[in-house]
């Protein structure tokens, strides 16, 4: 007998006997915040903050502070990951992210490998692929970075990067762990 599709054939891997089930019509994203600047605790609270209006935060990693990789001499950065579910676009909720940035005083015009009050990325978006010159899904530096990885682990061990085609835990494991990344409570 044919096997019968149920609803939950479509989440991605890891969440599938989990509490954890995207909603129709919703996309479940993976995020990673990061803040070297100011208060970074606050900073990170007030990103959790606003990405509950745009979505329901299904899944919430613990803080970690992390050395600030190509940025030598930066302040330590506080990382956290988020599932978040959505029924934003992926652009659409990049474009609420790069705003509410700007507005906690990062300057957009010139933040890459600068320190920054927050950044919020889009680390995966369910199994969606998109390179577009504003957004690409899979974050491109995702799988290089234990910064993101390891808070992702925390909340989606089993998920899987649809290009990589490996589990967040396996792309972990390729890591030479040169990164120092300390747990927070
Ligand atoms: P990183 O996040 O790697 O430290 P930046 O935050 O400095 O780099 O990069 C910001 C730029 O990256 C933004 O202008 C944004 O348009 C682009 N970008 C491309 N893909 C993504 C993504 N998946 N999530 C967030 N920003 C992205
Ligand atoms: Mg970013």
């Amino acid at each position: 007998m044919a096997e019968r599709k149920t609803r939950s054939s479509c989440l991605p891997y890891g969440y599938r006997r989990g509490a954890v089930q995207p909603r129709r019509g919703t996309i479940l994203y993976h995020l990673g915040l990061g803040s070297n600047q100011g208060d970074r605790r606050d900073n990170i609270e007030k990103a959790v903050i606003f990405l509950q209006s745009c979505g329901r935060v299904l899944r919430r990693s613990a803080l970690y502070e992390t050395t600030a990789l190509g940025m030598p001499g930066a302040a330590l950065f506080y990382n956290l990951s988020l599932a978040l579910e959505s029924r934003l676009s992926p652009p659409d909720l990049l474009a609420a992210c790069k705003e509410h940035e700007a507005s906690q005083g990062r300057d957009l015009a010139n933040s890459h490998y600068q320190s920054r009050p927050i950044d919020i990325d889009i680390l995966l978006a369910g199994d969606l692929v998109l390179e577009t010159p504003e957004l690409t899904v899979p974050h491109p530096r995702l799988a290089g970075r234990g910064f993101v990885l390891v808070p992702l682990f925390e909340i989606a061990p089993k998920l899987v990067h649809p290009v990589e085609k490996l589990t967040v835990a396996r792309l972990l494991s390729r890591l030479r762990g040169q990164e120092k990344i300390r747990r927070l409570d």
